[in-house]
């Protein structure tokens, strides 16, 4: 007989485990199936390693301060390795709650890679597992182009197997990972180089704060090399690599070079035809609002549906999904999918939720959209030489002045955000933020001090 559950996810990342644990949460029998480490990408090789190199960052950040506010520091070294051994103690200590989680729960972890058998059954390892609900939350892997040398390169999982730090680092890519890797390495010292195939990082971002990446980035580095393809990747005498770029530029001397152009889809190993699950063309499994997909019973959640690529976006898919399988009461619930508050952790940290401005000049035309700027220096570093600004900004629309766009780019901007957010998400007009007490001195309340 076959093993048989009431709801089975398959991945332990983010969504995957909320969701289970929701699952069970609420009554049912409820298992997990993890071919690799519990916590998924996030855990593992994303947010949370990222976070802590960011801190590390951060922190010899307030060292190069520290001068102007009175100390005198010698500073001996930095020794990357023991940043990486409490880091991944740290990892090990959240594997251990999330065991532990599972226990208190009654959700099953199953170790093993799951291969659809048909739309009820997965095998694990030569065993035939069934569920009347099956979750797909197997997440994405990073993409590596297809040049001469690429296989020199590494993705972000190597930037977080690194031992050392590198002495000269490229990182290719202009999203959210390239930018921060770029910066983290930076940071801590090394000679980091980002190059953008096009004129700007992040350019889906509002333009005021990529204008003020842009500034920051000339100001502290890491070095931005803009208009740059890479040709091909050639390995030196001496182990280094040369990276060769299309316009005949030659980066020499690199001991590290990580791929950051994007995440695909980890659909194809896991015969998804089997249960006959549709994917677009690119391998995504993407879902109605109620995370269904094609296939009834089958659903998935998180990175794998190409949906808004962010941990806490796969878990309250994940656990919304549990609660409408098994908690009826509560209805026809669902993931919002607009509105999602998100920071970038460059230096300083980008947060930004709701339309850019072009994107609300676009839905509600330029005589419906009025928007609040501020340049400041945050005091953390105007009393330092390194003046640099920080940009805060409002998108509003109506004549009520509907608050549509928070974006900031500043010292604290990811700590900032999160209760503006729900500030926007219920509806808050510019006279509500004008309303609000300011909270002095900080840089939050340039958001409600803005004219
Ligand atoms: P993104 O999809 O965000 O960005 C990759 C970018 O690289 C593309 O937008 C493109 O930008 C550029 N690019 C694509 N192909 C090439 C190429 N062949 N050569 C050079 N550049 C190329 O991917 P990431 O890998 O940075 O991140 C994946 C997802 O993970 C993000 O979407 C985000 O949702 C999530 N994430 C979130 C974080 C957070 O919340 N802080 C942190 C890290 C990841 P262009 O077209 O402008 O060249």
């Amino acid at each position: 007989m076959a093993r048989h559950y009431d709801y089975l996810a398959i991945g332990a990342g983010s969504g995957g485990i909320a969701s289970a644990n929701r699952a069970a949460i609420r009554g049912a029998k409820s298992a997990v199936i993890e071919a690799k480490a519990v916590g998924g990408t996030c855990v593992n090789v994303g947010c949370v390693p990222k976070k802590v190199m960011w801190y590390g960052a951060h922190i010899a950040e307030a060292i190069k301060y520290s001068e102007a506010y009175g100390f005198d520091l010698q500073q001996n070294g930095f020794n990357w390795k023991t940043l990486v051994n409490n880091r991944e103690a740290y990892i090990e200590r959240i594997h251990g709650g999330y065991k532990r989680g599972f226990e208190s729960n009654g959700v099953e972890f199953i170790e093993g890679f799951a291969r659809f058998v048909d739309a009820n059954t997965v095998e694990v390892d030569g065993e035939h597992i069934t569920a009347d609900h099956i979750t797909i939350a197997v997440g994405g892997r990073a993409t590596i182009p297809d040049c001469e040398g690429a296989e020199y390169g590494i993705d972000s999982d190597g930037f977080f197997a690194l031992e050392e730090r590198p002495n000269k680092a490229v990182v290719v890519g202009a999203g959210y990972i390239a930018v921060e890797i770029a910066g983290v390495l930076h940071a801590l010292g090394s000679d980091s180089h980002l190059l953008v195939r096009r004129d700007r990082p992040l350019r889906h971002f509002d333009e005021d704060i990529t204008e003020a990446l842009l500034e920051r980035l000339a100001l502290d580095g890491p070095t931005l090399h803009t208009n740059t393809n890479v040709a091909k990747v050639v390995k030196d005498d001496n182990g280094l690599l040369q990276i060769h770029t299309q316009s005949g530029e030659i980066l020499e001397d690199v001991d590290c070079l990580v791929w950051a152009i994007g995440r695909e889809p980890a659909t194809d190993k896991i015969n998804l035809e089997a249960a006959g699950v549709e994917v677009d063309p690119v391998g995504f499994i993407r879902t109605d609002k109620y995370q269904n997909t094609n296939v009834k019973g089958i659903y998935a959640v998180g990175d794998i549906t190409g949906e808004a690529q962010l941990t806490p976006v796969a878990i309250k898919a994940g656990r919304l999904l549990a609660e409408r399988l098994f908690n009826p009461e509560l209805g026809d619930v669902h993931m919002d999918y607009t509105q999602i508050p998100t920071i970038v952790f460059s230096h300083p940290p980008i947060g930004t939720v709701g339309l850019t401005e072009v994107e609300a000049v676009a839905k509600y035309g330029d005589g419906n959209v009025t928007v609040y700027n501020s340049k400041f220096a945050a005091m953390y570093n105007a009393v330092t030489p390194h003046r640099a600004l920080s940009t805060f900004k409002l998108i509003c629309t109506g004549p009520d002045e509907k608050v549509v766009g928070i974006h900031g780019i500043g010292e604290g901007m990811d700590e900032i955000l999160q209760g503006f957010a729900v500030a926007m998400k219920m509806g808050a007009t510019k006279a509500d933020f004008d309303a609000t007490v300011a909270l002095h001195p900080t840089s939050a309340e340039e958001f409600v001090t803005l004219r």
